[in-house]
């Protein structure tokens, strides 16, 4: 990109790298195993589930794991929510999962790793878990009705 800019564009003749990320972006990589993973049948029929706690995006898509291109691409006219269970690992107590990493299908991750989503769902996760320690119970019996009204307060668009 540099080469380019400094190449083509006059604005950028004298410029030079000053510093750069300490670490190369990936945009995906490994998933766990929820209580549901978000498919892309939730995508396309735009589904609703009662323990929504955020809304997906109309994207279906991934990226080729093995280079810079999506390996499929299509874009919908319509949103999905999605369920707490998403955020809630099949195997693993005292853990919530957010952002990139909740249970989704690989080839729709693009529905859930943009930052509005990684945002709404680490929001939802924080909450849950504060409601964990007040109501005494595990991530998987957090109640729901308790954790949507936190969130609405706070903002959230769940619907
Ligand atoms: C090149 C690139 C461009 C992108 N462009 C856009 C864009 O234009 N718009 C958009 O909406 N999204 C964009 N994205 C996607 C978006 O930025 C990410 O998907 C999103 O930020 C992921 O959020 P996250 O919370 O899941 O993970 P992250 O943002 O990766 O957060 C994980 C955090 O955990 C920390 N961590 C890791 N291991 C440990 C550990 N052992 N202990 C403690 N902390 C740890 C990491 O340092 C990091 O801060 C882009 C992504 C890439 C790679």
């Amino acid at each position: 990109m540099f080469e380019y800019l400094r190449g083509r564009l006059d604005a950028f003749k004298e410029a030079y790298v000053v510093s750069s990320g300490v670490q190369a972006g990936i945009r995906q990589s490994r998933n766990f195993r929820a209580t549901h993973t978000l498919c892309e049948d939730d995508l396309r029929r735009a589904a609703r589930f009662d323990d929504a706690i955020a809304l997906a995006v109309g994207l279906i898509g991934s990226h080729d794991p093995a280079g810079s291109h999506y390996a499929y691409h299509e874009r919908l006219d319509r949103v999905c929510q999605v369920p707490y269970r998403c955020l809630v690992p099949k195997e693993t107590d005292g853990l919530l999962l957010s952002g990139r990493c909740m249970g989704v299908e690989p080839r729709i991750q693009d529905a859930i790793r943009h930052m509005p989503v990684c945002m709404a769902t680490g929001s939802a996760a924080g909450t849950a878990a504060a409601l964990t320690v007040r109501h005494e119970c595990q991530v998987a019996e957090v109640p729901i009705k308790p954790l949507q009204n936190a969130l609405r307060t706070n903002g959230a668009i769940l619907e």
